[in-house]
């Protein structure tokens, strides 16, 4: 039986004042919840996070981290730096990265390898745009964007989460429909058995305006294993929301 995971992406969002309020309302808030849940904070709030959240069943995790071992990288956050103060997660492969920055598949995959190799648990997201989901492309550029991650990872794919994102429901209140969402889970759950004997066991998070209202629907299906929140997770009873239709 897997676990439902909710793990919530702030983006370039948070300040210290901000961040505490959220916090303490998420640490009163989480003892009705049956769902493991972390958040993933901008790099220099981390410290603060990591006190915050200190003793707490609250996981705390990155948005993103380097696919090089420390060295000459100007701006760049090696997993080794946040593997040792404590962090548990690393977003890699966001759209907005590979959007905004041209992540492209490898260097995803390079990313995930380097999380893992620092027992960081990358969360490796995956998603097509507006234009391919209408050109009949979702699976095609999913398991395409997958497949760099499973090969680069090998065995170790079992340790990765992943996390569909279409780029066309991120931030734009558009989501994707519970069976639309299946649909794609199911075939990344499939290549990922085609992979691993262990990938029944592995979390397939949904992201893409995830909320209070649509959240339980989402999270009922088979291969949906909870999601990765952006804008709602800024708000603590929007958030808290979305734990308990994940409990
Ligand atoms: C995200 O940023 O990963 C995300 C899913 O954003 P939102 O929930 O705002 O669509």
């Amino acid at each position: 039986m897997r676990r439902k995971l909710v793990v919530g992406n702030w983006k370039m969002n948070g300040s210290g004042a901000a961040n505490a309020a959220l916090l303490s309302d998420l640490l009163e808030a989480h003892a009705q919840w049956r769902c493991e849940v972390a958040v993933c904070a901008p790099f220099p709030y981390l410290a603060q996070v990591s006190e915050l959240l200190a003793g707490s069943p609250l996981a705390w995790g990155a948005q993103d981290c380097s696919a090089n071992e420390p060295g000459a990288y100007t701006g760049e956050v090696a997993a080794a730096m946040l593997s040792e103060f404590g962090c548990r997660y690393a977003i890699v492969g966001h759209s907005e990265r590979r959007a905004l920055h041209g992540e492209g598949d490898q260097l995803v995959a390079d990313k995930a390898k380097a999380a893992l190799a620092h027992r960081l648990t990358p969360i490796v997201c995956v998603g097509e745009t507006l234009a391919q989901r209408e050109a009949g492309e979702t699976a095609s550029v999913v398991k395409r964007q997958l497949s760099a991650v499973i090969h680069t990872l090998a065995h170790c794919i079992s340790e990765v989460v992943v996390a569909y994102e279409p780029v066309w429901a991120i931030g734009t209140g558009r989501t994707a429909s519970p069976e639309q969402a299946q649909a794609v889970h199911a075939l990344l759950r499939a290549q990922l058995q085609a992979a691993t004997e262990k990938a029944g066991a592995m979390q397939i998070l949904y992201g893409g305006s995830v909320k209070g209202d649509n959240a339980a629907a989402l999270f009922a299906q088979a291969d949906i294993d909870g999601g990765l929140i952006g804008g709602a997770s800024l708000k603590a009873a929007d958030f808290a929301a979305i734990c308990r239709a994940a409990s």
